[in-house]
Parts: structure tokens; sequence; C-alpha cells
């Protein structure tokens, strides 16, 4: 937005990088953003860090990430400390636990989707009008009814009904599938890595270090 009056100094971005570096490495030893990141992601975090930095300065957080897009440096320095904060383990649990709960949801309706039956009322009333249309011409043709997902949505259901549950860890390799596949596929059965595996298709190189894509 500015880049400081024309008549004035220019804006002291070495300091303000310095103190953004310094404020996320302050947050990285704390906890209390943890809740509002677990609900609503890192970046509204950031952003407000960027307000309370740049205003006083009377420069807008949007001229501060102009400068990072256009030095990698700097921005590297950021990406580093903002996905540092993404892997803190307490947010990895929160965020896991909210996937938990959300992929059981859908879960539930997909297997009454796909098998046609009639949903219990609680998973009835948290649809929206067209999914229970879809549920209500499904259970009418029986079309939806899918033999190859719905024994993979029935053997996620059973997986998080286990107790400890071993939804989300790969079947082949163990380690935790990926929050964003199992967003995308919470059927999913297995990493990636090891899902290209199963069905033969060669490897990718390693994805990208830095999870956080913000700039
Ligand atoms: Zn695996």
């Amino acid at each position: 937005m500015t880049n400081g009056s024309p008549e004035g100094p220019p804006p002291p971005w070495p300091d303000i990088h310095r103190t953004v570096l310094s404020t996320l490495d302050a947050l990285a030893s704390s906890t209390g953003w943890i809740p509002t990141a677990a609900t609503v992601g890192i970046e509204p975090i950031f952003e407000r860090v960027l307000q309370q930095i740049c205003e006083p300065q009377g420069l807008t957080p949007s001229a501060y990430i102009d400068l990072l897009t256009r030095d990698a440096t700097l921005r590297g320095e950021v990406q580093k400390r903002l996905a540092k904060l993404m892997e803190n383990p307490a947010l990895v649990n929160m965020r896991r636990e909210a996937q938990r709960r959300e992929a059981e949801h859908q879960l539930h309706v997909l297997h009454y989707l796909l098998s046609g039956q009639k949903p219990p009322d609680w998973v009835w009333t948290s649809l929206d009008e067209e999914q229970q249309e879809q549920l209500r011409d499904a259970a009418e043709s029986g079309e939806e009814k899918d033999p190859v997902l719905l024994p993979r949505v029935q053997g996620a259901l059973r997986k998080l009904a286990m107790t400890p549950t071993p939804y989300g860890q790969c079947e082949d390799c163990g380690t935790a599938i990926l929050l964003e596949r199992l967003q995308l596929v919470p059927w999913a059965e297995c990493c990636a890595a090891c899902q290209r595996k199963r069905e033969g298709v060669p490897d990718e190189p390693p994805e990208p270090q830095v999870p956080v894509l913000y700039f």
C-alpha cells in the first residue's frame, strides 16, 4: 500500500523484519496462540503480528508482504519460523483431533450415502439440504452403492472406533498420514508415498520441507 512518503525517509524495513522474527521466536516459546491456530490456522496470527509491528510505523502488513515476495532470503527466514510454529506438537495434536472429528462426520455421511441406509437423526440434522437430497436419492435408487469406496469408508470408521484409534496412521509404514491428505481423502489407508507404492506409481520427489505457503 505505502512505501513511505516520497519526501520522508525510507521505511525501516530491517528493523521491522528483525522485530517480526523476534516476535515469531517469542511466540514459538509461548502457548496462548495455539488454540486459535488450531481452529483458524496460522495466517490470522501472523497477520495480527504484522499489524502490531507495521501500523505504528505508518505501514501496512501488505507492504511488508510485498518486501518478502521480492526477497527470498527474508522470506525464507519468516517461513522457517512459521513452519516451526505449525510443527508445535500441541498444535499438531489439536489439529489432528479436530480433523478426526471432521473425518468421522464425513465418513458417517458417506457411509449412509454409499449404502443407501437411513441415517440416524444426529447425522441427518447435521446435513445441508443438498446432502439430504443426495441421501434421499441414494436410498431410493440404490445406485450410489459403491463396491470399492464403501468398504474403505467402513474400514476407516472401524479404525476411528478403536482405542487407541489407528485412524490416520499409515497401514504400511506406520507414520502419521498428512492432515492435508486426510482432509481430501478421509478414508485413506496409507500415506501418499505408500499409496503410490501400492498402486505401482513411480515415487515423486520429496515434498518441500516448508509447509507454509503464505506468500
Ligand atoms: Zn506409509
